[in-house]
């Protein structure tokens, strides 16, 4: 291609033009590779060292509030820790069990320290998380003794939990010293009859026989806070003791198994003569909540709103699934129904 003179000094002119521009770029390159790389780094570095979630900012004027943080039984499921709960009060945040795992729920919910822990009964999905709770906490210094509160049980539970971390908190103390709280790691447990167990600035925690049987004791609790309730069902079959307990309560977290999955699974389990099974389905079945006798007893008690946790059998945490394990219970309780997943957020 010929050009003339004039387009090709123009060509020209914007060569050097670009030259100019690139060279300048190049020149630029290092320090803006080192930028980038320093803002990287320094962006994960700070994630990675705060664990990736920041603290959770709690408001001491809030009201009464849960987050479900174990939604699972102890069949394995990825998505679910088991029973753990955490009801937020202002800036106080406590925990109705400590499940499997729940320490990586908690952590993402940006929870760091707690005000206490309720226990409902001492199944393992119960409580066999509380070690790695404690111990995460005093990783990350703090420092105080959180109280430990439940049925009769509790102390045993918690002995036989710092029983099995005395050589880990032995090497931590003489590795860190007093930067590593042995306080953290040895709660101050109370054992509990039903009743009033803790009053505390406005928040009001009723501990109340539930029927877990052939399990004793098994209890829910009641939290009332600024003219709200939260009750959590622990682990219960539908009975006149947890009627009671859930009675007008605002917002009722119940344990619940769905009973057509379960009499599927008896009918495959008898077709293949697997008897031990089908036993073991239907002596689980028998103390737990089915789901439409829940559905009644939330509806004669006056419960605003029910969330479902505890979900047995352990669903995947697909619309689909939960829609199949909550089928008819709407046509016994007109609230509103929040099949629980963990992490979930729910408000009375
Ligand atoms: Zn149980
Ligand atoms: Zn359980």
């Amino acid at each position: 291609m010929i050009s003339s003179p004039i387009s090709n000094r123009h060509w020209q002119h914007n060569r050097t033009r670009q030259e100019y521009i690139l060279n300048k770029l190049k020149s630029a390159i290092p320090t803006l590779f080192a930028a980038v790389l320093l803002l990287l780094s320094n962006g994960l570095n700070a994630q990675v060292l705060a664990g990736a979630i920041p603290p959770r900012t709690l408001d001491p004027n809030a009201g009464l509030s849960a987050i479900l943080l174990g939604t699972g039984v102890p069949i394995p499921n990825p998505a679910r820790a088991t029973a753990c709960t955490a009801i937020i009060a202002g800036a106080r945040v406590f925990l109705v069990d400590t499940g499997r795992n729940c320490i990586v729920p908690l952590n993402q919910a940006g929870i760091r320290d707690l005000t206490g822990i309720f226990f409902t009964h001492y199944h393992s999905d119960h409580f066999i998380g509380i070690g790695e709770i404690l111990l995460n906490f005093a990783i990350a210094g703090n420092a105080a003794a959180i109280p430990v509160r439940g049925p009769t049980g509790a102390k045993e539970v918690m002995a036989g939990i710092a029983a099995t971390y005395k050589l880990d908190l032995d090497y931590r103390l003489a590795h860190h010293g007093d930067k590593f709280s042995a306080a953290v790691m040895e709660p101050i447990v109370t054992e509990h009859t039903p009743g009033v167990i803790f009053e505390e600035q406005g928040l009001k925690v009723t501990m109340f026989n539930v029927c877990h049987q052939p399990i004793e004791p098994a209890v829910g609790y009641r939290f009332e806070y600024q003219g709200q309730s939260i009750v959590v069902s622990g682990d219960t079959k539908v009975c006149a003791e947890f009627a009671e307990g859930a009675r007008d309560a605002d917002l009722l977290i119940s344990e619940v198994e769905n009973a057509q999955i379960f009499n599927a699974a008896i009918t495959l389990a008898r077709n293949s003569n697997n008897l031990r099974q089908v036993a073991m389905i239907e002596e689980g079945m028998d103390y737990h909540a089915e789901s439409l006798a829940l559905a009644r007893l939330a509806q004669e008690v006056g419960v605003k709103k029910l969330a479902l946790t505890h979900l047995f059998p352990s669903i995947p945490p697909t619309d689909q699934a939960e829609a199949q394990f909550i089928q008819g219970m709407s046509d016994f309780y007109k609230g509103p129904i929040l099949v629980g997943r963990d992490g979930m957020e729910v408000a009375p």
